[in-house]
């Protein structure tokens, strides 16, 4: 089984970076390795490597069409707040139950994990995401997977600087990029940011909460306690379910019920109002989650990634 593949992973441990690169780097010279770790990259290279990489990642993973009913439903979700703001989401269509971002403020959203979750719970999900780009986990990361592709590949460094990458060389840089994962503490604080993103659209921020809840079932679903991969798993990440539990602990720590538990999914009535108008404008329109047909991913597809 595949089991979170991307970068922005729910489970991932702390030390998992380091232990990524220490790898590759052993197989270096000490020259080599002094070299690689002098090069420097500026932010500004890394939105350079990070727009080439999603537009080659887009093009090898189904980018769903502007009319396509995901990319509809995804912005209509976040037609509130994704206006002229520099974010660039969009769908894969690919059963996986995943979602990720980079350091340019691009967002994937796959159609898998769109089928499994509320338009809310999704949000919830961007929230999260761009917590990331604005923690610059993205851009950490991404620089992070530069060094490890440079020690594999050999990438050039030319008066300290990282030069122009080949085609095969963003490849590799993007799988190097796939395979790293996030801490604990930057997932806890993308959680935080997603949990505040979610009050700010107007939503009772208990969704944040809900959607890692989801997560939480299908990996249950998937034997998370008795299968081998899910225990390798469990073995090197944090516990989804302390995630989970601390954001709702957090919610009703601020007095905030639960949605259908006596709590209303919107908290104020400027969100619910634009809600019941939505919902009154869809009505008859086709759905895309009717359109998928299906409940929950089949066994093989659990990443997710954030
Ligand atoms: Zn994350």
């Amino acid at each position: 089984m595949k089991v979170f593949s991307i970068f922005c992973v729910v489970f991932c441990a702390a030390s998992t970076l380091q232990g990524c690169a220490a790898v590759s780097i052993s197989r270096v010279s000490s020259a080599g390795l002094k070299a690689i770790q002098a090069m420097t990259v500026s932010d500004e290279q890394i939105q350079q490597y990070t727009r080439e990489f999603i537009e080659k990642s887009d093009k090898e993973n189904s980018l769903a069409a502007a009319d396509d009913p995901y990319s509809v439903r995804l912005n209509k979700i976040t037609s509130s707040f994704n206006n002229n703001n520099g974010l660039n989401i969009k769908v894969y269509k690919k059963d996986e139950v995943n979602a990720f971002a980079t350091a340019d403020g691009s967002i994937r959203v796959y159609s898998g994990l769109m089928d499994i979750m509320t338009d809310e719970e999704i949000l919830g999900v961007i929230g999260h995401e761009i917590g990331h780009v604005m923690n610059k986990d993205t851009r950490d990361a991404f620089k992070n997977a530069l060094l490890v592709s440079a020690l594999r590949d050999g990438i050039s460094s030319t008066a300290g600087k990282v030069g122009k990458l080949t085609s095969s060389q963003l490849g590799d840089l993007g799988e190097a990029f796939f395979q790293s994962q996030y801490s604990q503490k930057q997932e806890y604080a993308a959680d935080d940011y997603g949990y505040e993103f979610l009050k700010g659209c107007g939503l009772n921020p208990w969704t944040m909460s809900m959607a890692l809840d989801k997560l939480k079932q299908l990996e249950q679903q998937a034997g998370g306690n008795g299968g081998g991969a899910i225990n390798q798993l469990f073995s090197t990440h944090p516990n989804i379910a302390a995630r989970t539990g601390r954001l709702a602990e957090r919610a009703a720590g601020e007095g905030f019920k639960k949605p259908g538990d006596g709590g209303e999914l919107y908290i104020t009535e400027a969100a619910a109002k634009a809600a019941e108008e939505q919902s009154k404008a869809d009505s008859g329109a086709p759905e895309a989650k009717d359109d998928a047909g299906k409940a929950a991913p089949a066994e093989g597809n659990t990443d997710w990634s954030f």
